[in-house]
């Protein structure tokens, strides 16, 4: 079935996340230490991301008391290490550790968004946006990109794909009620969590709006769980774009899903 809908997220899938993010990681430990009561945060942090990085399948965003996104970019790895110097944060706090400290994000796209996003935008019918940051924020970052169709590209934020929950807007949805709790992809330990309610919500709505379905739709992301599974298991097509910190089970799970996965955001072009 021919794409009609392509749908990207937005942080390192668009975007450098390790330039980007370095002040985000800064103002992130600062506020950690005062949670901790800390003076000097930083031993205590090299050793937590040194265990997390050593053992990948064991330490990630853990939200509700689930596993639900290794710590594949610094955002992630941040969370991940917050919540192993502190298992009692609790999800409130470390969602609010994450969107408060993300005003100091800088701007860092990587050089070929701008030509692959121009190319998208006069190619596919329907462009989307859907990321777990501040809408503002993002659609700032997208005006910086002065794209001759910036005004058709669809965003939604706080998409807060990590959240494994009922959907709200669409409770009671057939396609949502189809969907298994987990799936397992071979040589990963844990298991990975399909049923992310509040993303739905955000991509059942983009349907909607387009008159497109699942099977038309092409969503693209550089976290296998957060962005890829849930689409992959309404039947999207699915593409990864793997950054150095990726981890082989999530090129093998998008291939599973029988997805792609590319370093270089020129590749997309050929799928739609
Ligand atoms: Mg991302």
């Amino acid at each position: 079935m021919p794409i009609r809908t392509v749908i990207l997220d937005f942080d390192g899938t668009c975007t450098d996340v390790e330039q980007e993010a370095q002040g985000f990681l800064a103002g992130y430990q600062a506020d950690l230490a005062r949670v901790l009561g800390l003076t000097d945060i930083q031993p205590a942090w090299a050793a937590a991301e040194a265990q997390v990085l050593a053992e990948p399948s064991r330490f990630g965003m853990v939200i509700g008391g689930r596993m639900v996104a290794p710590a594949v970019d610094l955002y992630l790895l941040a969370t991940a290490i917050s919540t192993l110097m502190e298992p009692e944060l609790g999800d409130e706090e470390t969602e609010r550790l994450f969107k408060e400290n993300y005003r100091f994000t800088t701007m860092a796209f990587k050089p070929e968004t701008r030509p692959v996003l121009e190319a998208l935008a006069s190619s596919v019918e329907h462009l989307c946006v859907v990321t777990n940051s501040e809408p503002a924020k993002v659609g700032a970052k997208l005006d910086a990109l002065d794209l001759s169709q910036r005004d058709t590209i669809r965003l939604h934020g706080d998409a807060r794909k990590f959240l494994v929950a009922e959907p709200v807007k669409h409770e009671g949805s057939d396609r949502f009620a189809a969907l298994p709790e987990t799936q397992q992809v071979a040589g990963w330990p844990r298991p990975i969590y399909v049923r992310r309610g509040h993303y739905f919500d955000a991509l059942a709505s983009i349907w909607e709006a387009t008159r497109t379905t699942p099977a038309e739709t092409l969503v693209v992301g550089d976290v296998f769980e957060l962005d890829l599974v849930l689409p992959g298991a309404l039947g999207c097509g699915v593409h990864l774009v793997p950054s150095p910190r990726t981890l082989d089970y999530e090129r093998r799970g998008v291939e599973a899903l029988g997805g792609t996965h590319a370093e270089d955001l020129h590749d997309l072009l050929d799928l739609v």
